[in-house]
């Protein structure tokens, strides 16, 4: 995936160590590597089957790791629910919800 987004600084999103996707529990790798995927490096993979989804840890601000968390989990929504987006889909989704979640915190506070 491509990142081309400026985000503002201050929201803070937590890299967990496992999200939920549906009845699904994926894992959240953080790769001191590259995070190679259909031959080429990415900053993340979802590997469906395994449950886990890889981030690259290193070369990477942690807004770019967060919005591939998010666009990975884009990826896992996408596949449980049959939505056959194209990647190019799944990247302007990601970078679109990316942002919202960085715009509107209080949504998620208590
Ligand atoms: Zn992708």
């Amino acid at each position: 995936m491509n990142i081309s987004i400026k985000l503002k600084k201050g929201t803070n999103m937590k890299i967990p160590e496992k999200v939920k996707i549906g009845f699904k529990d994926y894992k959240v790798n953080k790769v001191d590597g590259d995070v190679v995927f259909n031959n080429s490096i990415c900053y993340g993979a979802i590997k469906y089957d395994d449950g886990v989804i890889d981030l690259m840890n290193i070369n990477l601000s942690e807004d770019m790791r967060q919005c591939a968390l998010i666009h990975e989990c884009v990826h896992g929504i996408d596949d449980l629910f049959k939505i056959g987006l194209t990647e190019e889909q799944t990247e302007q989704l990601g970078k679109g919800l990316f942002g919202f979640i960085k715009d509107n915190p209080e949504i998620f506070k208590e």
